[in-house]
């Protein structure tokens, strides 16, 4: 639906870590997992971020501080208003009954906390650079960590980490949100394993609802007929892992573009 932002009042704010901040406000939104919302600051921009919290009325989103737009987010106090629409997009398909795994690359967990909230049978992956870039360690207390540096849990990428389990235990189904390095190498992965793997692509997203094309990827708009896929969809899509976007919409390379790092938190060498 295309709507108009809604003004939103913070109420409540949460630190995750140096760099993440969840900001809560009261919204009536239908939320499935895996959809975005559009922010607005007005003056300024609007973005996209995924909700990563829903209690009731409460909404919550966890904002990465990058650049101009989450550095204003991150100044926000309780009582500032913020714009929002949506959601827009397909989200996961959740699949209770099956033993699953979530797989988050830094800020890409923000998009699986509402999986993780849904599913009953799950194991959980966190992976960082660095132990303070890890969140949530008081809302999910059963996770597994990876770090590059070795400074919490397994040393090494979320990559090597799943592979490692797998060894050990087996998973129908495979949820993932992080760089898009790291989810090629999680869907091949699944695909060796026999693993079902959604997806949540990270495209650089102008209007959310699917005129502007700015976020496709090979024919599929990340913003409508995404930002979840599915491995026989992703089969499909050439872009998937080699090509994106950028807001000029110059065609470059999604793994070596200075440009482009979606989710900064890169745990996927
Ligand atoms: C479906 C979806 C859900 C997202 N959910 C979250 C979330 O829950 N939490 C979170 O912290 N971030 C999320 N992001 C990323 C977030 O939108 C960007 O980090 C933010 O727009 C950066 O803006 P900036 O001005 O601070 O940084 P900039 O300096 O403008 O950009 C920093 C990086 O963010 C990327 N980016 C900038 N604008 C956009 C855009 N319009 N769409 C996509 N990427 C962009 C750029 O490619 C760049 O690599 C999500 C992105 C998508 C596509």
């Amino acid at each position: 639906m295309i709507e108009q932002p809604a003004m939103v009042k913070i109420c409540d704010i949460r630190e995750e870590s140096p760099l993440v901040k969840t900001l809560f406000f009261e919204s009536s939104m239908n939320f499935i997992p895996g959809q975005f919302i559009m922010v607005w600051i007005p003056m300024v921009d609007e973005k996209p971020f995924t909700v990563s919290s829903i209690q009731k009325n409460l909404l919550g989103i966890s904002v990465l501080k990058k650049g101009t737009f989450t550095d204003l987010l991150h100044q926000k106090r309780i009582g500032d208003t913020i714009g929002i629409r949506g959601p827009y997009g397909n989200g996961f398909h959740l699949q209770p009954e099956l033993h699953s795994c979530v797989v988050g690359g830094g800020i890409g967990i923000a998009s699986l906390a509402t999986v993780i909230d849904t599913l009953p049978k799950i194991t959980i992956i966190q992976g960082t650079r660095t132990a303070s870039e890890i969140i949530y360690r008081k809302r999910f207390t059963d996770m597994r960590f990876c770090t590059e540096d070795g400074s919490l849990g397994f040393r090494g990428t979320t990559v090597d980490l799943l592979e490692d389990i797998v060894k050990k235990q087996q998973f129908q189904k495979v949820y993932t949100c992080g760089p898009e390095k790291m989810m090629f190498k999680i869907v091949e992965l699944c695909k060796k394993h026999h693993i079902a793997c959604e997806v949540s692509l990270d495209r650089y997203i102008k209007c959310g609802f699917g005129i502007c094309g700015q976020c496709d990827c090979s024919g599929q708009r990340t913003c409508v007929e995404g930002p979840v896929f599915t491995i026989p969809e992703l089969n499909t899509m050439e872009d998937f892992g080699r090509v994106a976007l950028l807001k000029t919409g110059e065609r470059v390379d999604v793994n070596n573009h200075r440009q482009l790092s979606y989710i900064s938190i890169d745990n996927a060498k």
